[in-house]
């Protein structure tokens, strides 16, 4: 089985990322990737800012009046 990744490929496991969990043979081949891949570190670093910041969104009561 390869262990490897494209760029494409980390980018869509990436991306997948924040829609569901990922299983730990992704992450794992993800992790692989991003440690030697720069391109791919930075884009990874802007989808977990993009999902904690949709994480936030979501806890947040948008019909709750304000204080
Ligand atoms: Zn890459």
């Amino acid at each position: 089985m390869l262990i490897r990744l494209t760029c494409k490929e980390a980018h869509k496991i990436v991306s997948e990322g924040l829609d569901r969990d990922l299983g730990t043979f992704e992450r794992t081949r993800l992790r692989l990737h991003l440690s030697v891949c720069d391109a791919c570190t930075n884009f990874n670093g802007q989808m977990q800012t993009i999902r904690q910041a949709m994480q936030k969104m979501k806890f947040q009561d948008p019909f709750s009046p304000e204080p």
